[in-house]
Formats: C-alpha cells, structure tokens, sequence
C-alpha cells in the first residue's frame, strides 16, 4: 500500500493544502493519507492557532475526503521534527511504500531541516508544486503534477487581522470555524 504523511502547521489549512491531498490520492496514487499538524516547530516561534483548534481545522476540511487527521505529534509531545515522525511511521508500517509530502517552497530548504537525511531514507518525498519555486527533483523525491495554487497561511492571517476576507482561500468549513472562535483577529 502506498501510504503518504503531510505535516504542516496548517495555521490555517488553505486550498493550497487541500490541492496538495488531492493531488496525492488523484495523480500521485496514495492509498492511504494521513495529515499531521505540527505540535511544536522547530523552525517558527510558535504558531497564531492554538492546536487543537489547527487540528480541528485540518479535520473539518478533510471530512468526507477519506484523508485521516492524525494528532501523534500532540501525543508525542516536545519539539515536532519530521525526521522522527517518519521514522516512527516507517516502524508503524514497515511493509508498506511510505512518501512524505511537501511543497516545493519546503523542499528548497529540507536540508536546514534537523536530519533531511533520516526522512529520505525512511521515506520518498513527494513534491508539489508552489507558485514560483521550481522543483529540481533528485534520487529520493518525486514531484507531482498539480495546478499551482497561490496562497499561504500567513497571508490568510494577515487579511484576517487587517479587516480583509479571505473566504476564497480556504474551505467553507474551515473559513466558518474561524470566525465561530475567532481566531486571528
Ligand atoms: P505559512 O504562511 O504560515 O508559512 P504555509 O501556507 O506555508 O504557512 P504550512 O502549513 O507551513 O503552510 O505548509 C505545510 C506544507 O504545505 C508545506 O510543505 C508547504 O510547502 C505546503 N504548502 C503550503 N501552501 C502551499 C501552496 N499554496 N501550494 C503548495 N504547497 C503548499
């Protein structure tokens, strides 16, 4: 089975990340995708979203897709580098194809990630297309056919607090979520 992990902060999950899970069942074949929002990230100070409520978020926009929200990071507490949630995967299923999922953006710069190369062994990296990142794919990544999709989360969050909509950005579900709890005001 062709099994794929999609860490992110999702702080909030946008139509860029929902493109990406399409492309991954649709074009690159997945059977199986599990989605885990970052607990705590090494790279960022810490996030505006809380994480049950990032969490949240992600469950929303993927109910009824078949995608799976996975809360592992939570549970495993402390700083979340991918390089330990892949290998712990890589145990959970050991007999299956594992792929991790990033965007070109993130692949660009895995190799300031803590141990890059712990997630190539333990995994084969699938890379999306983002506006204006091109992707040189070496040995260990695969990159995915998929219509770019221009939007970040820090852009959502930036309209969000200035007074501006960014309805079109983002699932309904999610876009309806955060102004029930109004998040990033
Ligand atoms: P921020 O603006 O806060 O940095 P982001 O929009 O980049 O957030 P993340 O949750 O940090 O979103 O991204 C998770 C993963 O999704 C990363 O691998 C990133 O490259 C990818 N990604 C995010 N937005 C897009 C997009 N519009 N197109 C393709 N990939 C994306």
């Amino acid at each position: 089975m062709k099994i794929g992990l999609f860490g992110g902060a999702f702080d909030p999950f946008h139509n860029g990340h929902l493109a990406i899970c399409r492309a991954a069942v649709s074009t690159a074949g997945l059977d199986r995708l599990i989605v885990i929002p970052t607990y705590k990230a090494p790279h960022k100070d810490g996030f505006s979203a809380g994480y049950d409520d990032r969490c949240r978020m992600v469950e929303l926009a993927l109910a009824g897709t078949g995608a799976e929200v996975s809360r592992y990071e939570g549970e495993r507490g402390g700083i979340s580098y991918s390089a330990v949630t892949v290998e712990d995967f890589r145990r959970r299923f050991p007999e299956d194809e594992l792929y991790f999922l990033i965007g070109s953006d993130s692949y660009r710069d895995i190799e300031s990630w803590y141990q890059p190369e712990r997630i190539t062994a333990a995994a084969t990296l699938l890379v999306f297309p983002r506006g204006g990142v091109e992707i040189a794919v070496r040995p260990h990544a695969q990159a995915v056919d998929m219509e770019p999709v221009r939007v970040s989360s820090t852009e959502i969050r930036t309209l969000l607090k200035y007074g501006g909509d960014p309805e079109k950005y983002m699932p309904k579900a999610v876009y309806k979520y955060i102004k029930e709890n109004n998040l990033y005001e």
